[in-house]
């Protein structure tokens, strides 16, 4: 905490991790004595830079851009750009600190990091986007390149902003290289990169449910988010039997408990993709489903919740409410969206829990996937990358299992996680000595 003033979020992330690693270092040898958790909570470099950009009255805007490369023992940097005026030090941190065992869990070679600015998208014109991106890559390209750091996108980065990006990398460096991932099509994103992240956490749970011997056939679901991963989410619960009832945005949700079909999904993707309005306009459309205002969806009643928004937005009497109602599954589509008292609840009943670094990591599995098309300079069919994503959300899970199955059976898949995920990261970073 001294090291780290006023960074509660990263904090939290190393707490929580902490609390695993450490009983896991002391009662195995060969990981004593190399200080890796003292080095892994070291970022290996940080960068911060100035972001100024013209707006379209001819003002000048400054805004303030970061990249934490946060550990590069099993591959590059890897990890999202989240543009968002909530953004700090203390949350790329903890962002960056989580990738670095989510990576390591997909089982390619990606280090760790994260990056981004406190420049706020909404509200924005087109041309102010562009010109904040061209000016963010403008200082960030000379840390990148497709063997150092490939960002992605996250939080209000999307396939427009990684396209300007990418267009400005190109233009200063003149080459033709992966150094970002979530690319469109023409230009070498991979196929089913938009959908894996909820895609992968909707299979991350039905690996769950299957141990179990049930399956998603039938069951209710509360999403939190409209955004990428909570609309991907959506779409494959509904594809897979369940019926999706919530979605929200930072305005509030709506519950629609006639279940949100493939129908009414175009509609809210319309709305946030197309138009980037509210979700309350859903009620105006299927007048049987209600808006929330300033709410949460975890005081409904569903059998699986989905937190799929932003970092600790699913509290202590949130979770104990999904508890009462019978709630069986909780899969963090986010990052860190639920507190860590809210996780002890869900533990403490023995309901099924998934921490984000594990049920989510099928987007940056998917973003390596779109690294290894580009240097083989091949396009694979979706239903190829589709099926490497099953695969690896399945090794993921079972990974969880291995380190996280408790004598009763129980399975604690957030020791689970950050076992498996430390585990290679050390092995690597033993071998490759003190740096
Ligand atoms: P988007 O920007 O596409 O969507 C974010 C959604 O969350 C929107 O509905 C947004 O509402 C809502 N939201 C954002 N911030 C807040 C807030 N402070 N309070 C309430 N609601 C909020 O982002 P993604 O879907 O890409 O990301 C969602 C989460 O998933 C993040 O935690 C991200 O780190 C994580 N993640 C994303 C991956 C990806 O591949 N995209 C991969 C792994 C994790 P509004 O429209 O009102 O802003």
């Amino acid at each position: 905490e001294q090291a780290n003033p006023h960074q509660p979020e990263f904090l939290q992330a190393v707490e929580e991790v902490a609390e695993t690693i450490i009983p896991f270092i002391e009662e195995n040898k060969k990981y004593q004595n190399h200080c890796l958790l003292e080095r892994m909570v070291e970022p290996e470099r940080v960068i911060m830079f100035r972001v100024t950009w013209i707006d379209d009255q001819g003002s000048i805007q400054v805004n303030r851009g970061y990249r934490i490369q946060m550990n590069s023992a099993i591959g590059p940097y890897k990890g999202g750009l989240r543009f968002h005026p909530s953004v700090n030090l203390s949350i790329l941190k903890f962002l960056a600190f989580e990738q670095v065992f989510k990576n390591s869990l997909t089982t390619l070679p990606m280090g760790g990091g994260k990056g981004g600015s406190d420049f706020n998208p909404k509200g924005k014109s087109d041309s102010e986007v562009m010109r904040f991106c061209q000016s963010f890559i403008t200082e960030l390209y000379r840390h990148i390149g497709p063997n150092t750091d490939v960002p992605a996108g996250d939080i209000g980065v999307g396939a427009r902003e990684v396209g300007y990006m990418f267009g400005q990398y190109k233009r200063i460096q003149n080459e033709f290289t992966g150094i970002l991932t979530g690319k469109g099509l023409s230009f070498g994103g991979s196929l089913v990169r938009p959908e894996a992240t909820g895609y992968g956490n909707v299979y991350f749970a039905q690996c769950m449910l299957e141990r179990k011997g049930d399956s998603l056939q039938g069951k209710s679901v509360l999403i939190s988010g409209s955004g990428n991963v909570a609309q991907y989410a959506a779409e494959k619960a509904t594809e897979l039997g369940a019926k999706v009832i919530t979605m929200s945005d930072s305005s509030g949700y709506i519950v629609d408990q006639e279940g949100i079909d493939e129908e009414k999904l175009a509609f809210i993707m319309e709305i946030k993709n197309e138009r980037r309005g509210r979700i309350n306009e859903y009620v105006d459309q299927y007048p049987n489903a209600t808006f929330h205002e300033g709410k949460t969806p975890w005081g409904e009643k569903g059998d699986i919740a989905m937190p799929c928004a932003t970092q600790n937005e699913l509290f202590k009497e949130d979770a104990q409410k999904l508890v009462d109602n019978g709630c069986i599954l909780v899969g963090e589509g986010a990052n860190m969206p639920c507190t860590p008292d809210a996780v002890e609840v869900f533990q403490k009943s023995k309901i099924l829990f998934s921490p984000g670094k594990a049920s989510n990591a099928g987007g940056v599995a998917t973003s390596g996937l779109e690294m290894s098309q580009n240097s083989l300079r091949l396009n694979w069919p979706a239903e190829k990358v589709d099926d490497k994503l099953k695969t690896i959300m399945k090794d993921i899970h079972d990974a969880c299992v291995q380190y996280g199955q408790t004598t009763d059976g129980y399975v604690d898949y957030v020791k689970g996680a950050n076992i498996a995920g430390f585990v290679k990261v050390a092995d690597a970073m033993i071998a490759q000595g003190a740096v």
